[in-house]
C-alpha cells in the first residue's frame, strides 16, 4: 500500500504511463497502465489484493512505459528511471557494437525505450554498482534510478542532481521518493537526502552508501517555481515556502496599483499569497478552475480545441471581477495560450485591468535534462515567438533577452504583454528567484532563462 500510494502522490509529473513492480519472494508482481485518461489509484486498486510482498517500486511516466523486469546474469531485477537520454543513439550503437547481435525489446513510441537501456548497460558489468556508475558517466542528460533486488533497492540519483532523491523512515520500513510529499499521510519521517551521482542500497536494515555525492549539483528550479508539490522539500527548502518568498520579492520591485492579488491555480497561487502578503494587497480567487470532469492530459492536436479547452476550464465569479484592477502571479509563461484564454474571460467580465507576474524570468530555452517539461519546440515559446516577431529571424546570440537591463529584453516582454492583451506584464529577476530558493546559485540549473550550462 505504501508504494501504491507512494507512487500515487507523483501523479503530477506525468500523465501517460503509471508502473509497479513489487518482489514477493520469488518472482516480481509487475504492472504498468495507461493513466491518459484514468487516475493511477484508479487502474491499479483492483490489483491490490492479489499483490504479496514488502519490497517494490513504482512510477508515474510522461514518456516510456516502466517499471521494467529484467533477467540478468546479475540476477532478477526491476527499474525504473527519471529524466532524459540526449545521447541515447550513440549509447545503442555502442551496445550494439561491444555486445553483438543483441536486440532491445521494448520501444517507446517506436525508438528504444530509455530504461530498457540503462538495463542493458548496467548488464554489461559485473555488479549493479559498477553498472550503476557506468550509466551515470555514458549519460548525456539526466537519469535518476531505482532497482529493485530480491535483496533490497539500489537508488542513484543522476550525476548533477537535477532530481531529488529523498529517503524516508518510520518504524520497520524505508522508502525513497523524488518527492517528499508522500511522506506524512504513509507516516514516513524525513531520513536522508542523497547528493548529486550519490548512490545507495536501501534493505529492511537501513541505508548501505554505494557510490558517494559528487560535488558539482545543478537541481531544476523550475522543481521549486512550477513542477514540485507545495508540500515537498528539496535541498532543506519547501516548495510552498520557497514560492511564498519568491512572490514577496516580486511585491518588492513592484509598484503597480491595484485592488487584487490572484494566483493563475494551481501553481502560482503560493507565488501569489507571497506578493499579496508583502504588498497587504487582498488575496482573492476571481476564477475558479473547473477541473472534474476534464481528464488530466486531454491535448487536443488541434490549437482552436486547445483554446476552447482551457476557456472551458476557467470559471469567473463576476462579482470579484468587475471594475477590478486585477494581478495575477503565475509560475511561468510557456505559450502563453492559457493566460491569453483567462485574460479574455477576466475583460467580458468586465475587469478594468488584468496584470500578469510571472514567478520565473522568460523562457528562453527548451529543457534538456527533464521530460517534465510542457513544451517540446523552442517555436512554442512565447519569448522565442516575440523575438522572432522584433528580429524578423533568428538571432545568432539570445544573451541580450535574457538580461533585464537591457532594451532587447523590456521590447520582448513588451511584445508579449501586447500579444496577451495585458495592462502590464513583469516577470521575476533570476537573482530573485535564486535567493528565494536559498541553496546558492552555484547548485541550481538555470537552463530554461539563461541557456548556461554549467
Ligand atoms: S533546463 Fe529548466 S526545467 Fe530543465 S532542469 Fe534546468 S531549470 Fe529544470
Amino acid at each position: 500500500m505504501d508504494v501504491y500510494f507512494g507512487t500515487d502522490y507523483h501523479s503530477h509529473l506525468g500523465t501517460s504511463r503509471g508502473g509497479m513492480a513489487i518482489w514477493n519472494g520469488s518472482c516480481f508482481n509487475r504492472s504498468i497502465h495507461n493513466i491518459e485518461n484514468t487516475h493511477f489509484r484508479a487502474k491499479f486498486e483492483a490489483e491490490l489484493s492479489k499483490v504479496q510482498g514488502n519490497m517494490g517500486i513504482g512510477c508515474i511516466s510522461d514518456t516510456e512505459p516502466q517499471p521494467l523486469t529484467v533477467c540478468s546474469h546479475l540476477g532478477q531485477y526491476a527499474i525504473s528511471t527519471v529524466g532524459k537520454i540526449n545521447n541515447l543513439d550513440n549509447i545503442a550503437e555502442r551496445a550494439f557494437s561491444n555486445l553483438k547481435n543483441i536486440h532491445f525489446l521494448e520501444t517507446n513510441k517506436g525508438t528504444i525505450n530509455p530504461t530498457e537501456l540503462v538495463s542493458v548497460i548496467i548488464d554489461h558489468e559485473n555488479s549493479f554498482k559498477d553498472g550503476l556508475l557506468v550509466a551515470q558517466e555514458l549519460i548525456e542528460g539526466s537519469c535518476s534510478i531505482l532497482l529493485l533486488t530480491p535483496q533490497g533497492i539500489y537508488a542513484s540519483r543522476d550525476k548533477l542532481g537535477r532530481t531529488p532523491l529523498i529517503v524516508g523512515k518510520k518504524e520497520g520500513s524505508y522508502c525513497v521518493s523524488l518527492e517528499s510529499c508522500t511522506f506524512a499521510n504513509l507516516d514516513y519521517r524525513f531520513y536522508y537526502e542523497l547528493g548529486p551521482g550519490e548512490i545507495i542500497f536501501l534493505t529492511p536494515e537501513g541505508i548501505e552508501k554505494i557510490a558517494p555525492p559528487r560535488n558539482k549539483m545543478k537541481i531544476c528550479a523550475f522543481l521549486w517555481v512550477y513542477y514540485g508539490y507545495p508540500s515537498s522539500t528539496y535541498e532543506g527548502v519547501n516548495v510552498e515556502v520557497m514560492r511564498y518568498r519568491n512572490g514577496a520579492a516580486l511585491a518588492k520591485n513592484d509598484n503597480v496599483e491595484i485592488d487584487m492579488v490572484a494566483g493563475v491555480p494551481d501553481s502560482g497561487v503560493g507565488h501569489a499569497i507571497g506578493y499579496s502578503n508583502q504588498s497587504k494587497i487582498p488575496y482573492g480567487r476571481p476564477f475558479i478552475k473547473y477541473t472534474p470532469t476534464w481528464s488530466r492530459s486531454f491535448m487536443p492536436q488541434n490549437q482552436e480545441i486547445r483554446n476552447l479547452v482551457a476557456r472551458m476550464k476557467l470559471m469567473p465569479i463576476h462579482a470579484l471581477v468587475s471594475g477590478k484592477r486585477l494581478l495575477f502571479c503565475d509560475d511561468s509563461i510557456v505559450r502563453g495560450t492559457q493566460i491569453s484564454e483567462t485574460v479574455d474571460l477576466l475583460y467580458k467580465c468586465n475587469a478594468s485591468e488584468v496584470h500578469i507576474r510571472a514567478a520565473c524570468p522568460p523562457i528562453v530555452y527548451i529543457c534538456k535534462y527533464l521530460n517534465f517539461s510542457r513544451s517540446r519546440s523552442v517555436m512554442d515559446l512565447a519569448a522565442r515567438q516575440a523575438i522572432i516577431q522584433l528580429e524578423g529571424k533568428e538571432p545568432e546570440s539570445l544573451e541580450a533577452y535574457c538580461d533585464p537591463a537591457t532594451e532587447q529584453y523590456n521590447r520582448m516582454v513588451d511584445c508579449i504583454s501586447k500579444r496577451l492583451n495585458l495592462s502590464t506584464l513583469k516577470y521575476q529577476n533570476i537573482h530573485d528567484m535564486i535567493k528565494a530558493i536559498g541553496i546558492g546559485g552555484d547548485k541550481i540549473c538555470t537552463y530554461c532563462w539563461n541557456g548556461k550550462e554549467l
